[in-house]
Formats: C-alpha cells, sequence, structure tokens
C-alpha cells in the first residue's frame, strides 16, 4: 500500500509505572532513542537533581512554589506526591504532540496514571514493570549509585504498597533481562497503534478500496 493511502490515527499516550529501581527510566529512554513518533513527557519535579540529570532533559527541576503555581493554574495534566517530593506533568507539551499526531511516552507513577486514564481512557495505555526479586531491586537501586542511602531505604520502603498497584494497568512486564523486556513494550507499542479504534478515515479507505476496479 501506497504511504499516502495510509489511513491516519489518533495520538497514544503511553504509560510507565513500576517501584523505584525496576528499570522503567532506562526503558523510556531506549524507546525514544530507537522509536521514532514518540515523544517522552519531560515532567516538573521539586526533587532534587540528581549528579546523572540534566535539567529540561530528565526532568525540569522547580521549587514548591513554582510547582503549585503551575498546579494551581490547571498547567499540569496530572501531579502527585511521590517519596515526600512533587511531580508533575505539564500539559502544553503533552496536547500539542497529541494534535501532531505523535505518541507520548510517561514514565509516572500509579497515582498520576490514574488521573490520565480518568480524563482519556481511549487513548491510554498503561504498562506496569515489575522486578525480577526484591533482592534485584534493591541490588539495582544501589548499583545506580544516585541517591543517598536513606533515599534508597525510602524507596524500597514505598516498593511494596506501589507493586500493589499492579492489577490497575493493561499490561505487566517482569523486567529480567532489559532486552526481552524492551522487546515486549515495543510488541505492546505496535500493536496498540495499529487498534481499529485508533484509526482516522479507515471507513473512507476501505470504501475507496471497494469502489476500486478489480484488476
Ligand atoms: P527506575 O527508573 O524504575 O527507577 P532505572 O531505569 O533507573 O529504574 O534502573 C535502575 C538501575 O537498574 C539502573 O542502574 C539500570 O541500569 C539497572 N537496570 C535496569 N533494568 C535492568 C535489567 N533488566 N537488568 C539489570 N539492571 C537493570
Ligand atoms: P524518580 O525520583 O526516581 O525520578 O521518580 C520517582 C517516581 O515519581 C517514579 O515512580 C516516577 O515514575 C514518578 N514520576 C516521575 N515524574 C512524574 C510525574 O510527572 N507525575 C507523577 N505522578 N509521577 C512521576
Amino acid at each position: 500500500m501506497a504511504e499516502t493511502t495510509r489511513p491516519a490515527r489518533r495520538g497514544l499516550m503511553l504509560i510507565l509505572s513500576s517501584p523505584s529501581g525496576a528499570g522503567k527510566s532506562t526503558l523510556t529512554r531506549n524507546l525514544c532513542q530507537r522509536e521514532t513518533n514518540i515523544d517522552l513527557s519531560v515532567s516538573v519535579t521539586t526533587r532534587e537533581r540528581r549528579p546523572s540529570e540534566i535539567d529540561s532533559v530528565h526532568y525540569r527541576f522547580i521549587d514548591r512554589d513554582t510547582f503549585e503555581a503551575l498546579r494551581d493554574h490547571d498547567d499540569l495534566l496530572e501531579w502527585a506526591e511521590v517519596h515526600g517530593n512533587c511531580y508533575g506533568t505539564p500539559r502544553k507539551p503533552v496536547e500539542a504532540a497529541l494534535a501532531r499526531g505523535r505518541d507520548v511516552l510517561f514514565d509516572i507513577d500509579w497515582q498520576g496514571t490514574m488521573q490520565i486514564v480518568e480524563k482519556a481512557r481511549e487513548d491510554v495505555v498503561t504498562i506496569f514493570i515489575l522486578p525480577p526479586s526484591m533482592a534485584e531491586l534493591r541490588s539495582r537501586l544501589v548499583r545506580r549509585a544516585e541517591d543517598a542511602q536513606e533515599v534508597i531505604a525510602k524507596r524500597l520502603a514505598n516498593a511494596r504498597s506501589e507493586i500493589a498497584r499492579w492489577e490497575k494497568y493493561d499490561y505487566v512486564i517482569v523486567n529480567d533481562d532489559l532486552n526481552d523486556a524492551y522487546d515486549s513494550i515495543k510488541a505492546i507499542l505496535t500493536a496498540e497503534r495499529l487498534k481499529r479504534s485508533r484509526a482516522i478515515g479507515l471507513a473512507d479507505f476501505v470504501e475507496t478500496l471497494l469502489d476500486e476496479a478489480m484488476p
């Protein structure tokens, strides 16, 4: 089929959540590097920047007053307090990307996921990433070596209540082998992009197809 005759589709919002350290940032980063037509939503946060993080690339690092002003002006599509810090998704870049027919990828927690699902269920696909074991989760947080010991302890203490949300998600992936987990996400994205309900002008396309003279 020629590219020009393929029906267009609505953009989708792909959300990845997991307990801290299960690997969702690594997976979202890989997806954005290797995939075309998907934009990463860059969140705002009041948490301290980690040594490896770049402002406006990994997050926009802001203070609490600025965060509250954005929230109160309805500039955030969703927001939540996680591990004692505030995080939120700026609304405008998401709306602009979707309007351009692009997909948007989110690395956000279950609270934010539920808020977006409530607003746009038909356009949202949610994936929960599980670690292969709690021992491995701990060692990934330690190996990442970006957070202080007490921050790691807090994140591990919160992991159980975050994992308990797994049933709210459309898909669940155990991130044991990184390549396998990546391939699973890619397969989900490919299938979800092909959903009939996302296609625009499919009925017209089929009509034209049926009107075509038989060769
Ligand atoms: P999260 O964003 O969920 O907090 P990260 O993506 O930062 O987690 O991953 C935590 C650490 O675990 C990082 O050092 C990352 O390189 C490592 N990691 C991620 N996935 C795997 C995997 N499948 N096997 C081994 N290490 C992994
Ligand atoms: P981290 O501090 O490790 O980068 O993120 C901590 C948690 O906050 C993770 O579960 C991450 O997915 C989540 N998070 C990051 N950005 C947002 C956001 O904009 N909104 C919500 N609700 N959670 C976020």
